[in-house]
C-alpha cells in the first residue's frame, strides 16, 4: 500500500497507549498526548473510560501469577483511563522508550515515567511491549470502526487540495 498523498509506503505499525488513573487524576493527559504528537506519531484512536475487571484481566493476563496482580487491577479500575492508538514508523519500540522503565526509580529523565512518577504502582502510563502484543491490545480495547485511517493535511503542501 502507498499513501495517496505522498506516494510513500504506508506506515501501519500501531501501538496501544493508556494514561492510567493516576495520570488522569494528576491532569497529565494533555502533556502526554503532546509528547506523542510532537514526536511525529499519528493519533488514530482515542477514548476515555473506566475499565472493567474483565478487560483488565485480559490486558494483564501475563501478570496473573504475580504477587502485585490484585493491586494492579484495583489501581487500573479505580478511575478513568485515556486509551489511545498511535501509528507510525517503529511506534511500538519508540513509545516504550518515551514511556521509560517500568520502575520510575530506574526511568530516565525525559521519559514520561522519569519525569512524572516515583513509584512502580503509580507509573502513569501503559504502552504495548511488542508488535504482536500491540495488535492483541488494540483488539481488546477498540472496535475496528473506531480506529480512523485519516490522511494528513500534507495534501495542502502537495497541491492536491
Ligand atoms: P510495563 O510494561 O512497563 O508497564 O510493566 P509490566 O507489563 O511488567 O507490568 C505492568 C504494570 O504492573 C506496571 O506498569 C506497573 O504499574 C505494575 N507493576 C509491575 N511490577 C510491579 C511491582 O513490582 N509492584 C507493583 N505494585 N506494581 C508493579
Ligand atoms: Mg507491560
Amino acid at each position: 500500500h502507498r499513501s495517496k498523498s505522498t506516494g510513500l509506503p504506508d506506515v501501519r505499525e500501531r501501538t496501544l497507549v493508556a494514561i492510567k488513573p493516576d495520570g488522569v487524576q494528576r491532569r497529565l493527559v494533555g502533556q502526554i498526548i503532546q509528547r506523542f504528537e510532537q514526536r511525529g506519531f499519528k493519533l488514530v484512536g482515542l477514548k476515555m473510560l473506566q475499565a472493567s475487571q474483565d478487560v483488565l484481566s485480559e490486558h494483564y493476563c501475563n501478570l496473573r501469577t504475580k504477587p502485585f496482580y490484585n493491586n494492579v487491577v484495583r489501581y487500573m479500575t479505580s478511575g478513568p483511563l485515556v486509551v489511545m492508538v498511535w501509528e507510525g514508523h517503529n511506534v511500538v519500540q519508540t513509545s516504550r522508550t518515551m514511556v521509560g522503565h517500568t520502575n520510575p526509580a530506574q526511568a530516565q529523565a525525559g521519559t514520561v515515567r522519569g519525569d512524572f512518577s516515583i513509584h512502580v504502582s503509580r507509573n502513569v502510563i501503559h504502552a504495548s511491549d511488542s508488535v504482536e502484543g500491540a495488535q492483541k491490545e488494540i483488539q481488546l480495547w477498540f472496535q475496528a470502526k473506531d480506529l480512523l485511517d485519516w490522511d494528513c493535511w500534507d495534501q495542502i503542501s502537495t497541491g492536491e487540495l
